[in-house]
């Protein structure tokens, strides 16, 4: 029968990557749930509602009903994020909605939708969803929690990897200080979205590769 795998834990552990190869070979819902968020981001700044570093929370909050999110696949073998209509899946990963992202997704408004939108898409089908707050708030009651963990180093040299092959033009040292200045946000507030369900099991996956991640994962499902 078909389950609902949870997998959660900080930036640029990987946990997109080997979520996506898992829905893909269990021919399961693959969502990413960290890209909703970027895309509301996205949407903020485009409306200039992110100005100086500062986030207009009401005009956010005021927008939201406007804001339309879908995965859609277009030939290629992942379904990539639309923000009312319009692809917008590489817009997303770059670093300037990287540094706005934790802000926003600490509105309460902004996650009651997107849990809401999750949770719809996750429904009574076989779902892969990766996030912060899967395990905790979305599907609490997931047959397969994962919590990925890695170095913050290992992280940032794998967004910076990312980053330079799409051409950006970032250094190794801005990409750690955003990855760790996102933990910071991600971690410290009293209402955090990134925590640990008591049922999921942490894998750190510093010194581990793609397939090591995906037959661990895969094993844990079968049983
Ligand atoms: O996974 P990714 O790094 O793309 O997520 C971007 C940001 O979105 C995170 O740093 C976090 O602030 C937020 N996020 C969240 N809850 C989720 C997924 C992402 O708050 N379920």
């Amino acid at each position: 029968h078909k389950i609902t795998i949870a997998i959660d834990g900080y930036s640029s552990t990987g946990k997109s990557t080997v979520a996506k190869q898992l829905a893909d070979w269990l021919e399961y819902v693959y969502v990413d749930t960290g890209a909703m968020y970027r895309a509301v981001t996205l949407y903020a700044m485009r409306t200039k509602m992110i100005a100086e570093g500062k986030v207009d929370t009401p005009k956010l909050i005021a927008a939201l009903p406007q804001i339309n999110l879908q995965f859609k696949r277009e030939g290629g073998a992942k379904a990539e994020i639309h923000l009312n209509g319009e692809n917008v899946e590489k817009d997303i990963r770059h670093l300037n909605v990287s540094e706005y992202v934790s802000p926003v997704a600490t509105i309460s408004e902004v996650r009651r939708k997107l849990v809401e939108q999750q949770q719809q898409m996750g429904e009574g089908k076989g779902v892969v969803m990766d996030g912060r707050d899967i395990g905790t708030v979305v599907f609490p009651n997931a047959e397969l929690k994962i919590f990925m963990t890695a170095s913050a180093e290992q992280r940032a040299q794998r967004r910076y990897n990312e980053l330079l092959e799409r051409g950006d033009t970032v250094t190794y040292q801005e990409v750690l200080e955003n990855v760790l200045e996102r933990d910071h946000i991600d971690s410290t507030r009293k209402d955090s979205p990134l925590r640990k369900a008591k049922d999921a099991i942490e894998i750190d996956n510093s010194e581990m590769n793609l397939e090591d991640q995906f037959h661990t994962i895969l094993q844990l499902a079968k049983d």
